[in-house]
């Protein structure tokens, strides 16, 4: 059966070989066994399953959160001769009606539709006289609660596809996925983890960037300058800056579109065909662009602001380069929009226990912006994934090669300070102590009779607070409580007070100037 399945690949396909993973899922489907891929954007997904719907008899269901990109597929196929179809609701009843009866007389070898047809009575009746292939989850994250995109409706089709009594293999596919919810894919759709294919998530083409202390507006035009050629995104936290940047693109003549949920849906639909047909080469938006839009030649994507968590950033970034030529991508950061996320997270409306979640992943998502480690291999930790080196070589960490001073000393200061203060406050007030400011809460505390009192008198208190995120984000000292962070000291800490461990940290920039404003 693989001779057929590498005989399609060439031959429908037109590839010669397969990419890293995509033999061994279709190995694993081909022999009825349930399987989940977990394989970078751009990494291959869709042949996984559309190789074996070929191989195999029967229609193949794949189910996906993504309308728009049903069409994409749907056509694609269509195009290479291979009987496709969609159902949702962007289709009249009637519409939807024929194409359910098609199904039901096994006129499609591949189908796609929305979790939410699951719920319907009639389409399940349909499956059931269908003659399935298999039926593939794509985005299967969406699947797990742990996930950053979790949608109830993929979880329900569960109980309703277990009643299927001609249930086939079922498949798994993801960028995006914690050990955590790969877990959780595993369990609910009963994957044994023989049968996971994890070729990691490293994207090898793209340069991760931070640009701290710049002013954002004039590094967004300066960019946009510099390569005004190329297309990109410009991710902004709310409405009200994706409409600043836009304006400000706009006035200075550059062809810009602008997405976002409060625009008309017309205008929305305009701006993103303009930008997928390479007529508007800068797109701002906020997140709600981009889920679904299938644009290859990505050449960066600028975050104008700290988004709320790995998971959303390495997605949203990872919209760059999906032809796998290099592509940067630039998190411009200002310790302000930590505020703005933790007000997000404060007037959502999840529970505490959530809530509490989401301040953990900010916390991880601020330290990524402080780390002195290569930015690749510091997402690849944060997803559990070991694979590859311990520096990517071309992210703005492992390219700098500014000055590293020794802050040992400093470390120590930091760290024995923290000790003094029962490590129960925060970094702004340890600041303030060793800078040997009157502040009524330091004074209050009697802070100022501590021997670590003003020890750091010769830095400003913004010095001493990017050395103290520094040092979080390292590991040399934690923050617990993600909401409101006390200091405490970690293994690290012990080894650096006794001296046998020495901390070495990049220039920071002295001042930063005004950053625009937002609220
Ligand atoms: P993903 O869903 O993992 O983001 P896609 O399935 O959209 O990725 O594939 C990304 C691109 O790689 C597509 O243009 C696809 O045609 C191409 N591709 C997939 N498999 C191969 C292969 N074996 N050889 C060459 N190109 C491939």
């Amino acid at each position: 059966m693989l001779d057929k399945a590498k005989q399609i690949l060439e031959e429908y396909f037109g590839y010669t070989s397969f990419r890293p993973g995509q033999e061994k899922a279709i190995e694993n489907v081909l022999a009825n066994h349930n399987t989940l891929a977990v394989m970078p954007t751009g990494g291959g997904k869709s042949l996984c399953y559309q190789i074996p719907g070929l191989v195999l008899d029967g229609t193949a269901v794949i189910i996906s959160p993504l309308i728009s990109l049903m069409k994409d597929q749907v056509d694609s196929l269509n195009s290479i001769g291979i009987n496709a179809a969609y159902i949702n609701s962007s289709l009249s009843n009637s519409e939807q009606r024929e194409r359910i009866d098609k199904l039901a007389a096994g006129h499609f070898q591949f189908v796609y539709v929305a979790p939410e047809r699951f719920e319907s009575a009639d389409f399940i009746h349909a499956l059931e006289f269908t003659r399935l292939s298999l039926i593939a989850f794509d985005e299967a994250h969406c699947i797990s609660q742990w996930g950053h995109d979790f949608r109830p409706s993929y979880r329900s089709i569960i109980p309703n596809l277990k009643q299927l009594s001609n249930l086939p293999v079922l498949m798994a596919l993801t960028a995006t996925a914690t050990d955590h919810v790969i877990e959780d894919i595993q369990s609910l759709l009963g994957i044994h983890s023989e049968h996971q294919v994890n070729t990691g998530f490293a994207r090898e083409n793209l340069n991760f960037k931070i640009a701290k202390g710049i002013d954002k507006k004039q590094f967004i035009l300066d960019f946009a300058t510099s390569r005004s050629e190329e297309s990109g995104i410009i991710y902004a936290p709310t409405r009200k800056v994706t409409d600043q940047v836009y304006k400000l693109l706009k006035e200075k003549g550059y062809k810009t579109a602008r997405y976002h949920a409060g625009m008309p849906e017309a205008a929305r639909k305009d701006a993103q065909a303009a930008f997928i047909n390479d007529e508007t080469p800068v797109m701002v938006a906020t997140n709600a662009f981009g889920m679904g839009i299938d644009k290859s030649n990505v050449r960066y994507v600028i975050h104008y602001a700290l988004p709320m968590n790995i998971e959303s950033y390495y997605q949203e970034a990872g919209r760059a380069g999906r032809d796998g030529e290099p592509s940067d991508c630039i998190l411009l950061f200002a310790a302000k929009d930590v505020q703005l996320q933790k007000y997000l997270i404060e007037k959502s409306f999840m529970n505490e226990e959530n809530k509490r979640q989401e301040y953990k992943k900010l916390q991880d998502m601020t330290s990524y912006s402080h780390t002195n480690r290569c930015l690749q291999r510091y997402i690849l930790d944060y997803f559990g994934d070991s694979n590859g080196p311990e520096k990517c070589g071309h992210c703005s960490n492992c390219l700098d090669e500014g000055e590293r001073a020794d802050m040992t000393k400093e470390t120590q200061m930091i760290l024995s300070c923290v000790k003094r203060m029962d490590e129960r406050f925060g970094a702004s007030l340890v600041a303030k102590v060793l800078k040997g400011s009157r502040d009524k809460r330091v004074l209050d505390f009697k802070f100022d009779k501590l021997s670590t009192y003003g020890l750091l008198s010769h830095y400003t208190e913004k010095e001493i607070m990017n050395l103290i995120n520094y040092l979080v984000a390292d590991g040399y000292l934690y923050a617990r409580d993600a909401k409101f962070p006390t200091l405490q000291l970690t293994e690290l800490s012990s080894d650096v007070l006794k001296g046998t461990t020495k901390v070495y940290v990049q220039a920071q920039p002295k001042d930063s100037p005004k950053e625009t404003d937002y609220h």
